[in-house]
């Protein structure tokens, strides 16, 4: 395989071999990859050599912050590793645009599973030898490949561990046994508190996709969870300690909070195309042109609104979210989808309508990948029109933005909504019932132009009810900063693994739990 190695690698193989070596094996989502190559990245300010191993079709969304980081001096390799697109059935090239198509998906991890024969090999060859596997929850893979190498193995998470937890126990309580109606309440059992949900808003940890393969590979995913030598999740204690513990608990297994991971890129450059590269794909828009539209705007006045890396809204509900926006009379950054695939020309038509209506002084959209922790840590902005994907809500913290929550799909956004809106009190909910995907029956438009205005008004205000929610997001924010802060307890979590899993006998399989 073809190799990044950091600046003195020889040095590195030669000298550091009483340091821990964490072995990163990420997916390929955007939302899973770059907190992971965060965690290392971290992992390695704290002394950690770490590897990230991943196909060509990743490794090149990994390169440019990878290498960045190299040029700082800090011990982290990208190792490349080609796919078997013969014997995975897997489409030569189908792994090189945003997403794997739907229907090669299993290929797809497939072709995954069978890179674990090339890394065992590679790993032992190469010194020096490997303290620990960090990997995706999607790789179950991982299990053997550690097993095999005789090290341990960390699952890591992006998401809240009240998401964790509340998923958990309607899956080992059977919540939803002899629940016929998919948008039933139900209560999430075994919680102090009262949080209701529906089988079509949480079916439980990457359950209820409605695909013929899908509940073995979940099934197998839920294994390898449970084997897992313990947890890595991207969120902090403080936010969350009840949950944490919790779920901690409830796994019988060791979890190490270490997030906001993003503050890495905080902690280390001012610099706008640094931080704009964060997000691991070019920006759409010229990082410095994005800075100064925004320094032309008052403190607190913008309204950001991004729907994550994969959620795509109904063209229909692009024109009522446009509209929402205009009639929220408040100045916006709209990160908005635009390949060619996805809108039809009415759509275009209408953005570029808007944009001339509301004057590029109100508005900036961005059309495909914005830099969005250069948008979110910028002073102008007031508050996130989200999806809750579980980075962007972190991010929100981090930031200490109030949000109007708007979750898109299955897997965590619904659950991320209740713990922004009912666990922490910052955040302003759409009101969306049901998730677009797998909807029984399509709608074109879940939230109307004037539950937009609404909900922007109503974050943006000036009401008490506002000022409380924004004091509550500053608190937290305040709570991020110190986690990640030498004494904080991210900070701690990250040196107690560097220390438990540097080489000796504390390594061998088995030593976390
Ligand atoms: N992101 C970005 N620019 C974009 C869209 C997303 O930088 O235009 C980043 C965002 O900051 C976050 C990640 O991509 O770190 C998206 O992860 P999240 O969990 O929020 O949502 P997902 O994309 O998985 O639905």
């Amino acid at each position: 395989p073809a190799s990044i190695l950091a600046r003195g690698d020889a040095e590195d193989d030669g000298g550091r071999t009483q340091a821990a070596h964490f072995v990163f094996v990420p997916l390929r989502e955007q939302g899973h990859l770059i907190p992971a190559v965060d965690t290392a990245l971290l992992l390695a300010t704290h002394g950690a050599l770490c590897t990230i191993v991943a196909p060509p079709s990743t490794a090149v969304l990994v390169r440019r912050t990878v290498e960045s980081t190299q040029r700082t001096g800090l011990p982290v390799r990208l190792v490349e590793f080609p796919l078997d697109y013969a014997e995975s059935g897997l489409p030569e090239g189908a792994d090189d645009g945003d997403r794997v198509p739907h229907r090669y998906m299993w290929n797809y991890y497939r072709a995954m599973a069978l890179l674990r024969v090339p890394i065992e090999s590679y790993l032992r060859a190469h010194a020096p030898y490997p303290t620990c596997i960090v990997s995706d929850f999607v790789h179950p893979w991982t299990t053997e490949l550690a097993a095999n190498l005789g090290v341990p193995r960390l699952s890591f998470f992006s998401m809240c561990a009240f998401g964790l937890l509340c998923q958990h126990n309607l899956e080992r309580f059977h919540a939803y046994d002899g629940v016929k109606d998919s948008n039933e309440p139900v209560v999430v059992p075994g919680l102090e508190r009262r949080f209701v949900v529906t089988r079509a808003q949480a079916p439980g940890f990457f359950r209820g996709i409605p695909i013929p393969w899908w509940e073995e590979f979940a099934d197998y995913v839920e294994r390898a969870r449970a084997e897992a030598d313990g947890v890595i999740v991207n969120t902090f204690l403080e936010l969350e300690p009840e949950y944490v513990a919790g779920y901690a608990a409830a796994r019988e297994m060791k979890v190490w909070t270490v997030g906001p991971v993003s503050t890495y890129h905080h902690s280390r450059t001012t610099l706008a195309s640094t931080l704009a590269s964060r997000g691991l794909r070019a920006s759409a828009v010229d990082p410095d042109e994005c800075l100064r539209w925004l320094d032309g705007k008052e403190p607190r006045s913008v309204v950001y609104v991004s729907f994550g890396s994969i959620a795509q809204a109904d063209p229909k509900q692009v024109v009522e979210l446009g509209l929402g926006l205009e009639a929220s009379g408040h100045p916006f950054v709209w990160a908005v989808k635009d390949t060619a695939d996805e809108y039809d020309e009415t759509v275009r038509e209408f953005l570029r309508e808007l944009e001339a209506r509301v004057g590029a002084g109100r508005c900036l959209l961005i059309r495909g990948w914005a830099p969005q922790l250069l948008i979110l840590s910028h002073d102008a902005v007031g508050a996130f029109v989200t999806h809750c994907g579980w980075n962007s809500t972190l991010e929100a913290i981090a930031a200490g933005l109030p949000m109007v929550t708007w979750p898109h799909f299955i897997s965590d956004q619904f659950l991320n909504e209740k713990m922004v809106v009912e666990v922490l009190g910052t955040g302003v909910s759409v009101g969306v019932k049901e998730p677009l995907t797998f909807q029984a029956v399509k709608k074109e438009i879940l939230v109307g132009r004037d539950v937009v205005e609404e909900s922007v008004r109503s974050v943006m205000g000036d009401g008490e009810e506002a000022e409380e929610r924004r004091r509550r997001a500053r608190a937290l924010a305040a709570k991020a900063a110190s986690a990640a802060l030498v004494g904080g307890s991210s900070h701690a979590n990250l040196q107690d693994l560097v220390n438990r899993f540097a080489p000796g006998p504390g390594t061998v399989r088995g030593a976390a739990a």
